[in-house]
């Protein structure tokens, strides 16, 4: 296969659309549906037209280049996995309605598969029987399935997606390390390629298990994801795990607590009106399902609880909002009256409520609260972190000024320890002839979702501005008119030398008024725009770049050269 493509529009597949796409919510899935590179085939499911398609394969290039520099062995796993496998590993039931299930013609389960570790064990028990047999890593770009309950956003959240994973196997976590550092440098590489500006964040293990997690998050205001980011320092977290390091403290005598009626007054902010209080003096009480187990928490009137942060204090794997139903096995009392005062049920409290004195809260009765109650009147069952970090809070590590950004996870890396090893019995003998479990490390890159964040991070009122190492071609020639012979001949002599210079080059031959050529050459973004006009007969072209920065006549015997050096 040669290396680079050209492409003549007249007689080949290619459209753009006029109208803004009807259902597309996101600057970046409405751009590619626009300028035909993409589009949807069902909900969340899109195809890839020429144009989108070398642009995926660009970035899967770049993906490819870094993993191979990186050490890692190239595979390729099939989508449909048989559901024993998952079943093993306890996965079949903890990923829950994401996973598409099937059954074959004997009534035998299978799945699309929604991720790849499983396979890769069973691959890597082929090679690992000694302590001498690793390190290695494994990695494949395929498709990942997922039954999303709401696919939006593109190419961002969709239901079939290409993903590149890797998987390292080493022999303990101290070798683990190395492989993750080497991913980590590759990964800066490979996103810095693609010209995106991001930002490595800690993130939740979650559904992957494992002891460490970070994310790569592409700045996007339409990012689904909260970072923090620390103004000083380089501390950086995906919300849902950033530290709370509150020095709240409120120093008073403990009073005794009196019941007060308080009608109407249901949330927070209607009890702080109608006994006019401050709202660092309220506790909101939230009642949960964990794991079965119904628990109240309470937190400081002013705070959101983290359900992550909740889950992983109380080592559960669900946290659910309890249902009426089960908020009646601890109390008579209805959401808007609630309270620690007399409840069945084992209380946790956020670390900022042992700061506090003399707080009001529900009394688990309608129209009622409790003022000046305190940690005395109550049994504490366990006390954590289990809020959102406010950006009025200060950085965890060094106290600085915090700030919020959205972004769209374009990656990530995981430190798995042996969760998988253990779970499908991946072993190795190590020097003294003893059993041990494989330490691995899994990464990931989703395809499509760095296409999208490209987009939406470059691009103006007229189209995508591709970087060129992942534009679909790095240059176009607009022949202004097909009937002016000369000039066509300059411009079949231009793309000729293009190509010998192994310049992607798209040749825009359409017998199109030059508007529309123009136009479209903006809405698909290609980096260079050479037009060959009028001033052909003076021995010159326009070379235009895609981002304004360059828009000047040329010789046409230096284009070659011009672009070259650019
Ligand atoms: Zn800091």
């Amino acid at each position: 296969m040669k290396a680079v493509i050209f492409m003549r529009l007249k007689n080949n597949f290619f459209y753009t659309l006029r109208e803004n796409a009807k259902d597309e919510d996101s600057l970046s899935g409405n751009l590619l549906v626009r300028s035909g590179m993409i589009k949807k085939s069902a909900s969340g499911i899109y195809m890839f037209m020429p144009l989108g398609l070398r642009v995926k394969q660009k970035v899967e290039n770049i993906i490819r280049k870094e993993m191979n520099e990186a050490g890692a062995n190239e595979v390729f796993m099939p989508f449909l996995i048989s559901a024993d496998i998952f079943a093993e590993s306890g996965r079949l039931s903890s990923f829950g309605d994401e996973m598409f299930k099937l059954k074959d013609r004997y009534n035998r389960e299978y799945l699309l598969g929604p991720t790849h570790e499983e396979l890769f064990v069973i691959a890597a028990k082929e090679k690992i029987k000694s302590y001498r047999d690793m390190p290695f890593n494994l990695y494949q770009i395929g498709d990942k399935f997922r039954d999303e309950a709401r696919p939006r956003y593109g190419l961002i959240r969709t239901r079939e997606f290409t993903m590149k994973d890797a998987y390292s196997f080493d022999i303990d976590e101290a070798h683990t390390d190395i492989a993750y550092a080497k991913m980590t440098k590759a990964y800066h590489n490979i996103f810095d390629a693609m010209e995106l500006d991001y930002r490595v964040v800690k993130s939740d293990t979650g559904a992957m298990g494992g002891v460490l997690s970070e994310e790569y998050q592409a700045l996007s205001d339409m990012g689904e994801d909260v970072l923090v980011i620390c103004d000083k320092c380089d501390f950086s977290s995906n919300l849902e795990v950033a530290s709370v390091n509150s020095d709240y403290k409120k120093e008073e005598k403990e009073k005794n607590y009196e019941i007060v009626e308080t009608p109407g007054a249901k949330t927070i902010e209607e009890v702080v009106n109608f006994l006019s209080i401050d709202i660092n003096d309220t506790v909101k009480t939230l009642v949960y399902n964990i794991d079965g187990e119904i628990v109240m928490t309470l937190i400081k009137g002013d705070r959101e609880l983290n359900d992550t942060k909740l889950r992983k204090l109380l080592n559960a794997t669900s946290v659910e909002m309890a249902t009426e139903e089960e908020l009646k096995t601890i109390t008579t009392g209805t959401f808007g009256s609630l309270g620690p005062i007399g409840i069945k049920a084992k209380i946790i409290v956020d670390n900022e409520v042992l700061n506090m004195v003399n707080f009001v809260c529900g009394a688990n009765k309608d129209g009622y609260h409790y003022v000046n109650v305190n940690l005395k009147d109550f049994d504490i069952y366990k006390a954590g972190d289990i809020v959102n970090i406010k950006e009025t809070d200060k950085c965890p590590i060094c106290g600085s000024k915090i700030s919020f950004q959205r972004g769209i996870e374009v990656g990530n890396t995981f430190k798995l320890g042996t969760k998988y090893s253990e779970a499908l019995g991946l072993t190795y003998l190590d020097e003294n002839n003893k059993t041990k479990y494989v330490d691995m490390g899994c990464y990931g890159i989703g395809t499509a979702r760095c296409i999208s964040a490209v987009v939406q991070q470059h691009h103006d009122e007229n189209g995508i501005i591709w970087p060129v190492s992942i534009a679909p071609f790095t240059a176009a020639i607009v022949l202004i008119s097909n009937k002016d012979e000369y000039a066509s001949k300059v411009a079949e002599q231009i793309y000729k030398e293009l190509e010998n210079n192994n310049i992607d080059t798209l040749f825009d031959d359409r017998d199109e008024r030059p508007g529309v050529k123009f136009k479209d050459m903006d809405l698909i973004g290609i980096p260079y725009r050479i037009t060959v006009g009028k001033k052909v007969s003076d021995g010159l072209v326009e070379l235009k770049t895609r981002d304004g920065k360059i828009n000047k006549d040329v010789k046409i015997e230096d284009i070659v050269k011009e672009l070259k050096n650019i």
